[in-house]
């Protein structure tokens, strides 16, 4: 008998009929979010789960006493309890480097978005608007020739500073766990201390992953090192930001915009007051979200999950359950 793997999202027919040659499926087959209640009262004989976000954690696992892989459709997984799991032995697998590009792109989107005012000005020509373009409330700044600043010089750090350097003419600063030699000989970028790189930085992009150590890595003491005049872009996790000191340092003027595409908490409660200001560009976590990107990260997962499922070492089990 083929192994149950239960689904909870739509992925694409190709991926589906991959997952059918080797597994029996069940899916959760509506756009929104499976309720948590449903989910546990859903997976209790399944070996595997194709995933992305809910936590993975005891209670989870207590009602799936069967499960052997959690396949997240994201490259993020700060959604696993890892010690739950280690415990547990169950593989926990992501989809790195397929959306790196697709991330990068929408780093730069909500940068040029917030430099040049984007949202704000469109909302202004439709609302029939249009003023003199001498007007200098028009007015933006560039990014081109620009100092970039990167937090977390991982696989889509690396895709933002290459765009950075050879299609923006920035000179690109980046701070990160470990010195990375080899692409600063390739990116031409240049490793410093977190406090340096907010005191330079004309734009501060923040691309670590969610963990114990990076939660609120952005607080008032960094926003407040930032320059007047910067502008602050997360692609990361929105509980990496101190969301309220973010809120604060806007409202003061200690810098000049944001580009958001994550938040503490998701969705965000429409009362945030991150949502009023005309100086912050908001998405709705979209950084992955291209149909050719999604559909490359839901066969990998399918790939991962398979494996798992079959006896097979998935390759991409996360690196602190490997
Ligand atoms: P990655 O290749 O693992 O890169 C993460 C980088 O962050 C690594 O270079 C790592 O340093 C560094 N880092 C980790 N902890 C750190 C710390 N405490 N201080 C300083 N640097 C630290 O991951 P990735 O594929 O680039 O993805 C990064 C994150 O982006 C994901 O975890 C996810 O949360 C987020 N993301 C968001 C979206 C979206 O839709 N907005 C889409 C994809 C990813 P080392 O070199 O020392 O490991």
């Amino acid at each position: 008998m083929k192994p149950l793997v239960y689904l909870t999202m739509n992925v694409p027919e190709e991926v589906e009929k991959y997952i059918a040659q080797y597994c029996q499926i069940r899916k959760w087959d509506q756009e929104e979010t499976i309720p948590r209640e449903r989910l546990l009262a859903e997976i209790g004989e399944a070996e595997g789960l194709l995933t992305t976000g809910g936590r993975i954690d005891d209670e989870l696992f207590d009602h799936a006493p069967k499960l052997k892989v959690v396949s997240n459709v994201s490259v993020g997984y700060n959604n696993f309890d890892l010690e739950a799991m280690k415990r547990r032995k169950i593989i926990g697998t992501h989809t790195p480097g397929v959306l790196d590009e697709t991330v990068a792109d929408l780093a730069f989107a909500l940068m040029l978005a917030a430099a040049r005012r984007v949202p704000e000005l469109d909302k202004m020509v439709k609302a029939g608007q249009w003023k003199n373009t001498n007007d200098r409330s028009f007015f933006g700044v560039d990014v081109h020739g620009k100092r970039l600043g990167i937090i977390g010089m991982g696989r889509i750090g690396e895709a933002i500073a290459r765009r950075a350097r050879f299609g923006f003419n920035m000179d690109v600063l980046y701070y990160n766990r470990n010195r990375k030699p080899d692409a600063e000989q390739r990116l031409e970028a240049t490793y410093c201390t977190l406090e340096e790189l907010l005191r330079q930085a004309d734009f501060v992009v923040l691309v670590v992953p969610l963990t114990p150590e990076t939660r609120h890595l952005m607080g008032r003491e960094q926003f407040a090192l930032m320059k007047r005049t910067a502008i602050f872009v997360n692609v990361s996790r929105g509980k990496n930001v101190d969301e309220q000191a973010l809120i604060e340092a806007l409202q003061q003027g200690q810098i000049l915009a944001a580009g958001l595409d994550v938040f503490a908490e998701e969705p965000t409660p429409a009362d945030n007051p991150l949502l009023q200001m005309d100086n912050v560009v908001t998405l709705p976590h979209i950084g992955s979200a291209t149909a050719e990107t999604r559909a490359a990260m839901a066969m990998l997962a399918a790939k991962n999950l398979v494996a798992g499922v079959t006896g097979q070492v998935p390759e991409h089990i996360v690196p602190e359950l490997r």
